[in-house]
């Protein structure tokens, strides 16, 4: 299995780019907001509970987005691969997504973390909110919560996997076929050498 993680603060392009990256290489998008926004529309209880806590710019409870995952790569067992967006975005999600994949004998293989200032971030996500319809997208103040919970909760998730050797920083400012580009050039660097292990 070939498993990514597109990581980066709110509005640094990660569902943008996985749409793309998705369609190229043929992973399983696995992304918590989407997931999370699509209970939020089905009125579903958990999509109840959600929603107040996404319209403040806080973090939905570990256990309720590590078990969406859970549930999500079981469903689709037999994908050549996952990419996840927006998840995990606390250090525990990370260790129980780390434990999720190595029952199934599988890792996730690269970390690709969009680097882009947050003034360019507040920019982006201000003028998504007019179109978007998405209310964290339209309050400064929310936006500003989501970033300070990102550097809080989010940040020591990409160390976890620095530490691992499994982090690669893009830049994420340019044209979207720019940066991936400079996407596609690190899957498919890592993609060669999986092979040319698997190969041995
Ligand atoms: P963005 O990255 O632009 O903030 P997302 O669609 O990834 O957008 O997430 C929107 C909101 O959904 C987050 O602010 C948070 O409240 C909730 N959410 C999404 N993914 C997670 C997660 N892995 N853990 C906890 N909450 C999450």
């Amino acid at each position: 299995m070939f498993n990514l993680i597109l990581f980066g603060p709110p509005g640094s392009g990660k569902g943008t780019q996985s749409e793309k990256i998705m369609e190229k290489f043929g992973l399983m998008h696995l992304s918590t907001g989407n997931l999370l926004r699509q209970e939020i529309a089905d009125k579903t209880p958990l999509g109840m509970e959600a929603k107040n806590i996404m319209e403040r710019g806080h973090l939905v409870p570990d256990e309720v987005v590590i078990g969406m995952i859970d549930s999500c790569i079981e469903k689709h067992a037999d994908a050549k691969g996952f990419l996840f967006d927006g998840f995990p975005r606390t250090i525990a999600q990370a260790l129980a997504l780390d434990n999720l994949l190595t029952v199934k004998k599988a890792a996730i293989c690269k970390v690709l973390a969009l680097d882009v200032d947050e003034d360019e971030l507040v920019k982006r996500l201000m003028k998504r909110g007019e179109t978007s319809g998405r209310s964290d997208d339209t309050n400064e103040d929310v936006i500003r919560k989501r970033f300070s919970v990102y550097k809080a909760e989010t940040e020591p998730v990409a160390e976890h996997y620095n530490d691992q050797g499994k982090l690669e920083k893009i830049k994420g400012i340019g044209s979207v076929d720019e940066i991936f580009s400079s996407l596609t050039t690190c899957i498919e660097t890592e993609m060669a050498a999986q092979q040319s292990v698997s190969a041995k």
